[in-house]
Parts: C-alpha cells; structure tokens; sequence
C-alpha cells in the first residue's frame, strides 16, 4: 500500500511596524508603489542592516509555542540568487543557525484514523520577504519594493503528515496560533500566510512496515493561496504520484510544481536551487544573536495558547469541546464568553439558596453557547457584524443569560429582546419591560387567555376530547400568539391539559 509523505514549509508575515533590517513602514498595502522604501531595502552599496527586535520577539514567541529549542547561538546568512524583486541580489536569511530548532506541533483531526497528530517541527528563522513583481496588461512586469524587506519567518515541518486533511488542520491551528500571539494576521488568502508543500509516497506493507526506501523524491508544490488550495493540490498530487508508481515509472527525482485551482492539477516549474546554488555565507554586517536570556523573559509572558484555552473552556466553563473549538477561533468571541461566564458566577453566588457553580454549570454552558453560537452569531450574521462591534456587552448578555434561566423570558421572546439589544445596546431586563415581552407570571391573565381561546375554539376542543389529541400544540400555539410569544409554552401547556380535560 502506498501511503503520503507531507512535509511543509510556512512563511509569515510578521506584523511589526517596520520591516527587518531598516525603519520602512512594514505592511502599508495601501502605499503607492516604491514609497516605502530606503537605501537599506533598495539594496544600495554600502548601507548597513539593523535586526528588528521587535520581528526577532515576534520569532522567538513563535518557537517556544511550537514548543522548540530557542538558540543560544543564531546568526543570519546571505542567500544568493539573482531575480528582479531582489535588489541586493541576496537575501538575508537563516542557514545553519536558525533561532528555533526541534519543535513540535500537536493537532487534532477530527473524524480521522489518525485522530491527534504529533508534528515535528524541524527549524524557524527569520529572513525578509522580496519586493512583489507586478504583472501589468501592458505585458510588462513592473516590480514595488515596498513589500521587499518586510519581515518573515519561516517554519519548516519534518515530513510527519500523512495526508493532506492533517496539512490542513496543522495550518489552522498555526494561524490561530500567530493570531493569539499577535505575531502575525497569518491570512493566506492575502498572502501574510504562505506555504509550500512537499509530498512523495511511501510503500508500507499490511504491518504498517516500511517496504523499499523510507524517503523517496519528493515534489514540492506552490502556489496555494488558501487551506483549501493546500488540501486539493496534495490531493491531487496523490492521485498523479500514485498513477505513476503503478505504471511502474515513480517519481525519481525531486521536482518543484505549481498549483492551478482553475484548472485542478499542479505543473511543472522551473527547477529548484539547491542549497550549494544559493551560496549561503554568514551575514558579516549583523552580529551573532544569543536568544537565551530573551526567551526566558518571553516565556514567563506568552500568552494563553489556542489549545490551552479551548480546553480549560471545557473544564472550567463546562462547554462542549466543539463549541468551545468554535468560540476560541476567535479570540475576541473567547475574550466576551470568558467575561460572560466571569458574570454569571458572580450572579449565580448573589442568588439565594446554595446553587453553586459546579451544579449550574452544565445548564449554563448549553444556554451560553446556543444563545451566543447559533441565536447570537445568526443576528450578527445578518447584520455583518462581528463580536468587536457588537453592542451588547458582556455584563447585557449574561443578565439576558439569566433572564432565560429563570424563565422570565421564554426562547421566542427572547429572541426579540436579543434583536433588540443588538441595535440599541441597553439592558434585557428594561428592553424587555419596554417590549413588554417579560414571560407572563400573572397565572390569573393567562388563565383568561386560555379560556378566551378554548371558548373560541369549541369545535377542536370538541376533536381533541374526541381523542385527536394532536390538537394540543395548535392550542398553545394560539395561546403564544394572544400573549405575543409571552406566556411560558410550558406552563401554557399544563393549564390547556387540565382545562381540556374537563
Ligand atoms: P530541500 O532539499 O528541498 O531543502 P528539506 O530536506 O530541507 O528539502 O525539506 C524541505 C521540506 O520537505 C520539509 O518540510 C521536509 O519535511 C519535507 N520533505 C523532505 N523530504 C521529504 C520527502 N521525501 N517527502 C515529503 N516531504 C519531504
Ligand atoms: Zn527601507
Ligand atoms: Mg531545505
């Protein structure tokens, strides 16, 4: 059996204000071509490199969270290799002494063989990003160096993933993990996040045991703009790699492709350097770096990490694992759950009697992750709105959490009041008087109600005693709606029973 051999190498952008090795604004998109540039990014002779210390924190933050070695000896090299977008005709990276080394990655794929993955990571250094050739309809290529020079690092994996679904996963988890530290917006759609993939095939027997050689030649594959493009062109590279090994003419030798999302399948492209071509030599003008001392000072301030927090939401907060997933992809959503929970602690130890948290909290969690995943995120949806321009603040949500709780507001009502504190910001408890959408709690009233409808209805009420007893939820139906979705269906429910009966 054949089975996949992924390796990747990631590129981000990190988000400092300058780029590497002079004071240019870094990531100005909206700059005209060639403004944001110097001497030091243009390459002219004779200018000196400064490190970014910024990019260089941003870098060490990014190799402890991959859990690696932090240099105690990194340097920086020159690249050489000669194309327009590279003024200098080299470009500072990292050869042999990178700032990380021997990390690792774990991730969970969800409905996979494979269910967590362990993901070595092999190196990351730091190095700029080239100027952006531009090609124009008048067929010529113009090249802005305002993107030369801006910082990057580079993530190298070992060859651990065994299929294109794990590449994916790992991807994401590495964006959210870029976003939390603030490093990087990691998009690869605006390619501040980019990745090649290298994949060749394996032949293992019924035991899993290697048959022939471990490794075999690989193919590197580029130009994947999104997790989507990564997880269609391996897949794809599979199926030609695989039709080739059982035509009996495998791969031989290393090769580099692109990926074409129009047309679904990769090309060939020009041949890759090896490193011998690329000419590495120790950049004589930027001192050695000992990175010792700063990954200590970092590691006592790295932030909460993506996995941490998804599962202390599910320990501490009680929520389902995959909608604490859903709720910790995005930082700000986590940051407004977390103070929404911080408050209906601190409510639920105001109430009487001794309803502690551990007991409430199940109940809790399912009301905040329905009313705030599907009811929530559905409205904002609507409004293309997102959590940090929402105008219901944490302390409105949990009192409208515990509105629910308490059935002083029942699910239809409190969907209006929702709607309502969405466009004007205020408090559920006063949206709801204003409503007047409060569940009703004069039993007397809805009493009424009941017989005002029943009495109406003599015919049904007459079917249903007859035993059509599917008529009940037509009655309360039209209870809800007399009450303007007020009265509490359940309570609505019980007094129809017994009414009906007699
Ligand atoms: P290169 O010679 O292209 O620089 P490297 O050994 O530096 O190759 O590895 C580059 C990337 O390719 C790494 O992510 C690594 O895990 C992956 N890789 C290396 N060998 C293989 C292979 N035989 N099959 C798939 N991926 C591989
Ligand atoms: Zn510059
Ligand atoms: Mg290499």
């Amino acid at each position: 059996m054949l089975i996949p051999v992924i390796g990747l190498e990631i590129h981000l952008q990190l988000k400092t204000k300058s780029k590497m090795f002079c004071s240019c604004p870094a990531h100005d998109v909206g700059a005209s071509p060639n403004t944001n540039v110097c001497a030091v990014c243009l390459g002219n002779p004779g200018t000196l490199p400064v490190p970014n210390e910024q990019a260089i924190r941003f870098g060490t933050m990014m190799g402890l969270a991959l859990n690696c070695t932090i240099a105690a000896h990194s340097k920086f090299d020159r690249k050489n290799y000669f194309y327009p977008d590279l003024p200098k005709a080299y470009q500072i990276s990292q050869f042999d002494l990178p700032i990380a080394s021997n990390g690792y990655l774990e991730v969970e794929v969800p409905d996979a063989e494979r269910k967590v993955v362990c993901i070595g990571i092999t190196r990351a250094h730091l190095e700029e990003d080239a100027a952006k050739n531009v090609h124009a309809e008048d067929g010529k290529t113009y090249v802005d160096f305002n993107r030369g020079g801006t910082p990057l690092i580079e993530i190298v994996t070992e060859p651990d993933f065994t299929s294109p679904k794990e590449t994916k996963v790992f991807l994401q988890e590495l964006q959210r993990i870029a976003r939390y530290l603030g490093i990087s917006s990691a998009d690869m759609e605006k390619g501040n996040m980019r990745c090649d993939g290298n994949i060749s095939l394996r032949e293992i027997d019924a035991d899993g045991n290697v048959i022939g050689a471990r490794f075999n030649p690989k193919t590197e594959v580029k130009n994947m703009n999104s997790f989507r493009h990564v997880e269609r062109a391996l897949e794809y590279e599979i199926k030609r790699q695989t039709k080739l090994w059982e035509d009996g003419t495998p791969v031989t030798v290393s090769t580099t492709r692109g990926w074409n999302d129009e047309k679904g399948v990769t090309e060939p492209q020009r041949s890759k350097e090896d490193a011998a071509d690329y000419r590495y030599f120790p950049e004589p003008d930027i001192p050695p770096l000992n990175l010792t001392d700063l990954a200590e000072e970092l590691r006592l301030i790295m932030p909460e990490l993506p996995a941490a927090r998804r599962a202390r939401f599910v320990e501490e907060y009680g929520l389902k694992s995959p909608d604490a997933a859903q709720i910790c992809d995005d930082p700000a959503l986590a940051d407004f759950t977390e103070a929404t929970f911080s408050e209906l602690q601190e409510w639920l130890s105001s109430q009487e009697g001794d309803l502690d948290w551990e007991a409430e909290k199940p109940k809790m969690a399912k009301l905040v992750s329905g009313w705030l995943l599907s009811k929530l995120g559905g409205l904002m949806m609507e409004r293309s709105i997102d959590i940090r321009i929402c105008k219901i603040s944490p302390e409105n949500f949990a009192e409208f959490i515990t509105l629910i709780a308490t059935s002083k507001l029942n699910g239809t009502a409190g969907l209006k009041v929702l709607n309502a504190m969405l466009d004007a910001g205020s408090s559920p408890t006063h949206l709801m008087e204003d409503l007047k959408l409060g569940t009703m709690e004069d039993a007397g009233i809805l009493a009424d109600v009941v017989d005002r409808v029943l009495e109406g209805h003599q015919e049904e009420v007459l079917r249903y005693q007859a035993g059509e007893e599917k008529l009940l939820p037509f009655f309360v139906g039209l209870v809800m709606k007399e009450t303007q979705g007020t009265a509490d269906p359940g309570v609505t429910r019980n007094m129809l029973l017994v009414k009906l009966k007699s």
